[in-house]
């Protein structure tokens, strides 16, 4: 087991991280101990896993939709139940703090459950669509389960972002084979182990470890649908191989989220927003807060409170306290970090607060502001994922829209002012996904709002109906209301059918009154 996976590993760059070849050691961040080892699956394993999660799918599906809502509301139970083993593996697994374990990673999968098993039996009925011209037919539109979904996640929110897309897909009637980053692979078997606790079919939903070349493998094993979040590296790759199948899939990719304070923006509570949207997770979300463009009028009141705001915040091990920032996932995302502070500072930026990894144990990144920042440094264009906010002053909406605009990415983005119809006017100009006026972070925890994005930020949505109704293929079945006297479309044709065609197509599409043109088919 694990030689292919290995092997493939290091050739496509994913790495094994100095681990064994079959076997990934998993490392606590705050502390560096050792928590675990899982398996690197290789291709046989993988395929006879989804073969497995095939055989289950057809009676899971074959339950009525209100008793599938009702076991994912029975997980649901056992996760709130088991809350705090999930809080503490995330403090430990990941370096997150103990009230973001909670409220972005536990709270939000409670409310999706709950939100989905409530809404789902309606919103996959099957339902008539209504004919306008071909109105002795009717057309029923079926909701059909796809098959097994592969859903393929990154570390940063390693039980919240699975299971969002997995709960969606079993309620639909899929079965799951979960692909978790190699980093956090526990919290995925944790949550595999409390489904399997709660006495739920456990083939429907199975976990597959192991580095790239695993996720690799299961998107060759003949799963029907694939989601994966990851970075755009990833999602070229991914989207790729999906391609080459013609498996559909969604991408949710990287972001660089712009902030856009107004003119007019209150500044006390925009800062407070500011330092939460950077410093949350440690700067590790998709959607953090990546860069400001400040208006000239409050930038320096706005800086000088973010800094402050920023010097007040608690570092440290969130499995032995509270703290409000925790670790950093591993060292490569403190030298990213690192390496677009260093670009930036040699082109004239000033470093207000942080800027270097903390000495001792565990990997810590000082929260860091920088001002004086503009687009030749990497730090204002390319995705960061640390703990690390740039500041540029700006004369106008226009030029915050025109930098804020102006990147490879659009996830998510952020406008405050003081006058929220000013601010939903600015929004609405934004290239990105879902754009938040004088909110920040909080569309994670939406599960009515489709969740994604544009440019290389990826494609397809998660979460909301359309999302839940992408876990089916639609099977379009078309009956008869009326019998015809005639079909006119079929065999055969001639000069009169034709004729007839023709006055048809004037009388329903051509100008002129109705009238006229109702004298015409005459
Ligand atoms: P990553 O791209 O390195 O890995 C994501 C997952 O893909 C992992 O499970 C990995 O093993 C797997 N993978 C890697 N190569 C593969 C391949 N060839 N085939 C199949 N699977 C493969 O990302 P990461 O470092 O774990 O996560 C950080 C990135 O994720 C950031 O760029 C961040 O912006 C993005 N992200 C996006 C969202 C979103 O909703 N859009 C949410 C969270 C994170």
């Amino acid at each position: 087991m694990g030689e292919m996976a290995t092997e493939r590993a290091s050739k496509n760059g994913s790495g094994t991280n100095g681990h064994s070849a079959s076997m990934i050691k998993v490392t606590a961040p705050a502390t560096g101990e050792v928590l675990g080892e899982v398996p690197v699956m290789g291709e046989s394993e993988v395929r006879s896993i989804v073969a497995r999660a095939r055989a289950a799918q057809k009676p899971w599906a074959s339950l009525p939709i209100e008793e599938r809502c009702e076991l994912v509301l029975r997980y649901k139970e056992a996760i709130v139940e088991r809350s705090d083993e999930v809080v503490d593996l995330l403090a430990r697994e990941c370096g997150k703090p103990k009230h973001e374990g909670l409220a972005h990673e536990v709270m939000i999968v409670a409310d999706i459950a709950a939100y989905f098993a409530k809404i789902a039996p309606k919103l996959l009925a099957p339902r008539e669509v209504p004919m306008h011209l071909l109105k002795h037919r009717k057309a029923m539109l079926h909701y059909v389960p796809r098959g097994v979904v592969a859903v393929i996640s990154p570390w940063n929110f390693p039980f919240q972002l699975p299971l969002r897309d997995i709960l969606l897909a079993l309620i639909a009637g899929n079965s799951c084979v979960l692909k978790p980053s190699e980093i956090t692979p526990l919290i995925a078997l944790k949550a595999k182990q409390i489904w399997d606790e709660a006495g739920l079919p456990p083939d429907v939903f199975q976990v597959v470890t192991g580095y790239g070349p695993t996720g690799a493998a299961l998107i060759d094993a003949g799963i029907q649908f694939c989601v994966l979040t990851g970075s755009v590296a990833t999602g070229k790759r991914v989207a790729a191989a999906c391609g080459e199948r013609l498996i559909p899939c969604v991408m949710e990719l990287g972001g660089k989220a712009p902030f856009i304070a107004c003119a007019d923006v209150d500044v006390e509570r925009t800062a407070r927003g500011i330092v939460y949207g950077a410093f949350a997770n440690a700067g590790q979300v998709c959607i953090s807060i990546e860069r400001v463009y400040a208006h000239r009028e409050v930038h320096d009141r706005l800086l000088s409170r973010v800094v402050e705001l920023t010097r007040e915040l608690k570092m440290g091990d969130p499995a032995t306290d509270y703290v409000d920032v925790g670790a950093m996932i591993f060292p490569k995302q403190m030298d990213i970090a690192e390496a677009h502070i260093q670009d930036a500072v040699s082109k004239g930026a000033r470093i207000e607060v942080g800027g270097k990894r903390r000495s001792g144990p565990g990997q810590f990144f000082e929260p860091t502001v920088l001002s004086n920042c503009n687009h030749s440094m990497s730090v204002m264009t390319g995705e960061i994922f640390g703990p690390v906010v740039p500041f540029m002053a700006v004369s106008s909406d226009e030029e915050a829209l025109a930098h804020a605009n102006e990147s490879h990415l659009g996830l998510n983005a952020y406008v405050f002012s003081g006058d929220r119809d000013h601010g939903r006017r600015v929004a609405e100009r934004v290239e990105a996904g879902s754009v938040l006026v004088n909110d920040v972070l909080i569309n994670g925890g939406m599960p009515e709002a489709p969740f994604g994005g544009i440019k290389q930020s990826g494609f397809g949505r998660v979460m909301s109906d359309e999302s839940l109704r992408e876990m089916c293929d639609v099977r379009h079945v078309n009956v008869e209301k009326l019998s015809m006297p005639s079909d006119p479309f079929w065999f055969p044709y001639n000069e009169k059918s034709y004729t007839m065609f023709r006055k048809g197509l004037k009388a329903l599409f051509g100008g002129g009154s109705l009238l006229d043109r109702l004298k015409g088919l005459l």
